[in-house]
């Protein structure tokens, strides 16, 4: 049993959130906001990253600037509140989805926010992407949803997504991109490049006819998983 967990196995929201030291989580933001660019999930100055440092506070990645330029010294350090603690620039415009993110799941590291191409076909045809792969549902923890389209920035956009990553790593925002969460900077990359791939086979096998759902006892299997997972090892 984990030391965030109750004698009756119930998850301990009082525990400790996941957070890991400053320095740490600006090298594996950074790294993440220059991968997103390179793996070709943003385009020009869209996307960004968070990391949650073991103080509580939030690194997030700055507003209009382009990833092959970004040093260390533009991220920006705010709190859960979005006031800035740290930096020289002014974080990014859509940090209310972070940090409503990192607010609500006190068990995930980090959150990344991208355009890649098919997942964003899905979000603005409005339709969930299938969780039609096996270890899909296992790293992820189901269909991706989409949550109700709200304005860019605004806070009922980011209490829609916080409330859809409750039980699952990938949201979608309507008309807009996609959300991930992960255990770390890392996690939540992967998480963005799982879907992404997904949501490509996923808009192929519909070309070819119908994408066959997995079964049942499959999806509950793995879902029970990816929550064991979720609430026994993120925080460590
Ligand atoms: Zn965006």
């Amino acid at each position: 049993m984990s030391r965030d967990t109750k004698p009756n196995g119930d998850f301990d929201d009082d525990a400790k959130p996941n957070g890991r030291p400053l320095a740490e989580i600006k090298d594996a933001v950074l790294a993440a906001a220059k991968a997103m660019h390179a793996r070709g999930i943003v385009e020009g100055t869209a996307g960004n990253v968070s990391g949650r440092v073991d103080d509580g506070t939030v690194v997030v990645t700055p507003s209009s600037l382009g990833y092959e330029a970004m040093t260390l010294d533009d991220l920006v350090v705010v709190d859960l509140d979005g006031h800035v603690v740290a930096g020289e620039r002014s974080p990014t415009s859509e940090k209310g989805v972070h940090l409503a993110a990192l607010a609500a799941h006190p068990e995930a590291g980090a959150v990344v926010h991208c355009h890649a191409k098919h997942a964003s076909m899905f979000a603005v045809a409005r339709q969930p992407i299938p969780a039609a792969i096996d270890e899909f549902v296992i790293y992820i923890g189901g269909d991706v949803p989409v949550c109700e389209y709200h304005q860019s920035g605004s806070d009922p956009l980011a209490a829609a997504v916080a409330a859809a990553l409750a039980d699952r790593s990938a949201a979608l925002m309507a008309n807009h991109g996609l959300v991930t969460i992960g255990k770390s900077v890392d996690d939540a990359l992967h998480s963005a490049l799982v879907v992404e791939h997904n949501a490509e086979i996923m808009w192929g096998a519909r070309l070819l006819g119908a994408v066959a759902e997995l079964p049942a006892q499959a999806r509950t299997d793995f879902a029970g998983v990816y929550d064991f997972v979720r609430h026994h090892t993120w925080r460590g």
